[in-house]
């Protein structure tokens, strides 16, 4: 494999990509002009297309004030629904199981409240040990909130010990809920394999896929999770702080037993406007919304998933399997002569399109790689580098840059 730049402009020519829809930061220092960007696991980058349909919705609301809910160009009562199909394709769900609302936190707690029930000796919650500390927090409060002490309720394992700890103490577990790719060192948890173990174990099963939807192909129906939640600002490129997504499967859907959160945008649409005193709720993940969603923000996640679905996972998935694997081996002289290891899976199919890298000073690390090399990659304190090459919009050169810049900045000359 030609591993010069010439080799990866060449690379570029026959696999270019979607970088053309997205807009890339200038570089703060390396000598090229745009940022070589592998934060899409934090921040992904803005589609061009959402200015100009942003401001479509800001101009109705201009134009139309309270008629835009129902006349403008994308009406805003049933707004959330224009995001539905678009969304649940993405996740390999079914319409009915599919909502963009909230954001991934408030989705868990939401979610919680409906799936994770303690009952007698079925009380445990668990999630690995390198969970992301918002989850974390959120697990131990809803132990809290249950009157249960989170230090025995909350048990930490690594993704390897789950299937372990279910065969051997699945009794007391009453919800794993884990990351189906874990934020930190980008490996790619078995979810099916895991979801039939939970429920074999007659546990409640819900998957956190921030670091999964936009990344890996998804099956959400088939596979049969309980229930799922993502954000939609890192690899779904919809902007900070973006509406996330909620998964509730459908078998949930008809079970009056199960409590929920409700509000008045958990009522049939139909009859939402009766004002009655009691919710009649669909009988779809719809029921778990609770207050009418930002329109303004809804926005770009509808321009944003039809990108995703007019190319479709498994095209992004083979191009991102290509550019993370010529990164790894752009980066194998450094990994050997360097001090720095990958904290990833070598095995393409257990791990999305994030490479982490160990190495002590990560910070000044990344900042070097930003400020001398126009490399955007970012930090997990105090040791990891992660580095994530988008199918959408980076390139084989995003890649040499970045592993050029690595070899230059560890260990390196100043
Ligand atoms: C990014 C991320 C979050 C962030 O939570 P918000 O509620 O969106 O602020 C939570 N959990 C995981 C696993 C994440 O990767």
């Amino acid at each position: 494999m030609d591993t010069t730049e010439a080799g990866a402009r060449e690379l570029d020519l026959g696999d270019p990509g979607y970088r053309d829809r997205f807009a890339v930061p200038p570089a703060e220092g390396g000598g090229y002009p745009e940022t070589a960007y592998f934060a899409g696991n934090s921040l992904g980058l803005q589609p061009r297309a959402v200015r100009a349909e942003l401001l479509e919705d800001l101009d109705d609301w201009a134009r139309l004030g309270v008629e835009g809910h129902l006349e403008a160009r994308r009406p805003w009562l049933p707004y959330h629904s224009l995001l539905t199909e678009t969304a649940a394709r993405l996740v390999g769900a079914l319409p009915s199981e599919t909502v963009i609302m909230n954001s991934l936190t408030v989705n868990l707690h939401l979610l919680m409240v409906s799936f994770y029930r303690p009952r007698g000796r079925r009380t445990k919650i668990l999630i690995e040990d390198s969970a992301f500390p918002s989850d974390s927090y959120a697990v131990r409060s809803q132990a809290r909130f249950h009157g249960l002490d989170p230090d025995t309720t909350v048990v930490r394992l690594d993704g390897g010990e789950v299937l372990d700890f279910l065969a051997r103490e699945g009794d007391t577990v009453a919800l794993v809920l884990l990351g189906g790719v874990n934020y930190l060192t980008g490996e790619l948890l078995d979810i099916p394999a895991i979801t039939a173990a939970g429920h074999a174990a007659g546990a409640v099963v819900g998957w956190d896929l921030a670091h999964a939807a936009g990344n890996v192909p998804l099956r959400l129906h088939d596979w049969g999770p309980d229930f799922a939640a993502w954000c939609s600002y890192k690899y779904l490129n919809s902007g900070p702080g973006a509406v996330a997504g909620a998964f509730v499967h459908e078998r949930h859907h008809d079970n009056p037993e199960l409590p929920r959160f409700e509000g008045w945008w958990s009522t049939e649409e139909a009859t939402r406007f009766e004002m009655a005193p009691v919710s009649r709720p669909p009988s779809t993940v719809e029921a778990w919304q609770i207050s009418n969603p930002p329109i303004l923000a809804m926005s770009p996640v509808r321009t944003s998933l039809r990108i995703f679905d007019e190319i479709g996972m498994d095209t992004l998935r083979a191009r991102s399997l290509r550019l993370t694997g010529y990164l790894e081996m752009l980066l194998e002289e450094t990994l050997a002569t360097r001090p720095v290891t990958l904290l990833t899976p070598r095995e393409a199919e257990r791990r999305g399109c994030q490479l982490s890298l160990r190495v002590d000073d990560a910070a000044t690390i990344a900042r070097r790689l930003r400020t001398e090399h126009g490399v955007c990659a970012d930090v997990r304190n105090p040791d990891v580098v992660r580095i994530a090459p988008v199918p959408l919009y980076s390139t084989y050169h995003d890649c040499w840059r970045a592993a050029t810049a690595l070899a230059a900045v560890i260990g390196g000359r100043p």
